[in-house]
């Protein structure tokens, strides 16, 4: 059995790809294509790292679940103790729809709507992180007129850059992100003033995909030295929320993992005499990113003067990290053939150069082959889209021997059942 990367529990069994104790092709025979695959074990696993490193600490890992938001996703993080990050009402909505607690639930996001504040406070999350001092003001409002307190932690923007995709990159001053460090402090001073809030914590967040703990360490020493200068003001500041980011390999990346790079930062909290703050954590990809897969079957090969193109019945639509970043995810076949293998661009059906999922990849295929795009339990599912009028993709969990349709696959006409004539 020989391990994909970062993915312990994807795997080969002779020359067939297996997720946990399910052969990829089987699931691909019953549910058809494209479908994506998750790894229940591999998810908890990649939560364990984060809860090994902060036993016996006061901390909450809440996943931020825009990386993937099935329900039954979420339920296995809420079964397993996690909170959520969340950035909109129907993200508020699924946790609670997957038996998650608001109590848990952090709601992060440079824009809220009033809806959005009025039912998270009626629900009773555990904290607003805040983006902007209007935004202080308008929440403030909104608890007043509930009667009640809105719990707040301000997002600063420490700065630091986190070396990765300027997409995915949110600590650097030029971004819409945060109350830039300098501000922070007046913001704090009129977040302590204002009589519908508590302020309950700091929070930061600095990007994706991070590969290194610099960036991180260099992140919690900024907020530190506030954290200083505020409790020296009468403001105290009992959580610190180091955000998420952390990267996966998708190909030869070596991020740390996660047990690592909590115990640095905790000696590095301790070392400066604030071990007795509450942590908290927003892991998204980290948590689920190496737990999917994209089985997908091969529809026709082209072989062109310039390029051999590799047309499969996944496209942008569901997934769109390689149009929409560039990313590259390692793509093999569900059945490994013999045969010289050929360079090939994986390229779905949609109408749009940007419409690939792989370039030069050595494969030996043939139509009606399925491959695998691997590491696609992050953003991925989540970032889907019905363009080209696509139906979006079914899914299903694997856990041991066992298989469990967790989403059903879209059908046509729920695609245009909202939609009006005119007469
Ligand atoms: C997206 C996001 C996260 C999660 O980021 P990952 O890179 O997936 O770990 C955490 N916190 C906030 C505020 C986010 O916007």
């Amino acid at each position: 059995m020989k391990a994909l990367p970062g993915a312990p529990h994807i795997h080969w069994r002779a020359a067939d790809l297996f997720i946990e104790g399910v052969s990829a092709d089987a699931l691909a025979a019953a549910h058809g294509t494209p479908l994506y695959v998750y790894s229940r074990r591999s998810m908890l696993e990649a939560l364990a790292g984060y809860q090994r490193a902060l036993a016996g600490r006061r901390h909450l890992v809440c996943y931020a679940m825009k990386a993937n938001s099935t329900l039954a996703v979420l339920q296995t993080f809420a079964r397993a103790g996690c909170g959520f990050d969340i950035v909109a009402l129907g993200e508020l909505e699924r946790v609670l729809a997957a038996g998650g607690d608001a109590a848990k639930v952090v709601f992060s996001g440079v824009g809220k709507r009033p809806d959005e504040m009025r039912r998270a406070l009626e629900v009773g999350v555990k904290c607003f992180n805040v983006e902007s001092e209007a935004e202080l003001a308008t929440l403030s409002g909104m608890a007043m007129s509930m009667a009640r307190r809105a719990p707040v932690s301000l997002r600063v923007n420490p700065d630091v850059d986190a070396r990765t995709h300027p997409y995915i990159s949110t600590g650097l001053k030029g971004n819409k992100f945060g109350i830039a460090h300098d501000q922070a402090l007046a913001a704090y001073r009129m977040a302590a003033r204002l009589p519908g809030l508590d302020v309950v914590g700091i929070d930061c967040h600095i990007g994706s995909q991070i590969t290194e703990i610099g960036p991180y360490l260099d992140a919690l020493d900024r907020l530190l030295d506030l954290i200083e200068a505020l409790e020296g003001e009468g403001i105290a500041i009992p959580h610190l929320d180091l955000g998420g980011g952390l990267g996966i390999t998708y190909t030869d990346e070596t991020p740390p993992d996660a047990e690592l790079l909590v115990r640095q930062l905790l000696a590095r909290i301790d070392a400066r005499g604030h071990g007795h703050r509450e942590l908290l954590f927003e892991p998204g990809r980290s948590l689920v990113g190496n737990a999917g897969i994209l089985i997908t079957e091969v529809l026709v090969t082209k072989r062109g003067s310039e390029k051999n193109f590799c047309i499969v019945d996944a496209a942008m639509n569901d997934l769109m990290r390689p149009a929409m970043y560039g990313a590259t995810m390692a793509i093999v076949p569900c059945a490994l053939r013999d045969g010289e293998p050929e360079l090939w661009d994986v390229v779905g059906p949609v109408c749009e150069s940007g419409d690939w999922l792989g370039r030069d990849r050595a494969l030996v295929v043939e139509p009606g082959d399925r491959l695998a795009v691997l590491s696609a339990g992050a953003y991925a599912m989540s970032m889907a889209s019905n363009y080209n009028s696509r139906p979006r993709a079914a899914e299903v969990m694997v856990d041991g021997e066992r298989a469990v349709l967790i989403r059903e696959r879209e059908n046509i006409a729920e695609l245009f059942a909202r939609e009006h004539l005119v007469d």
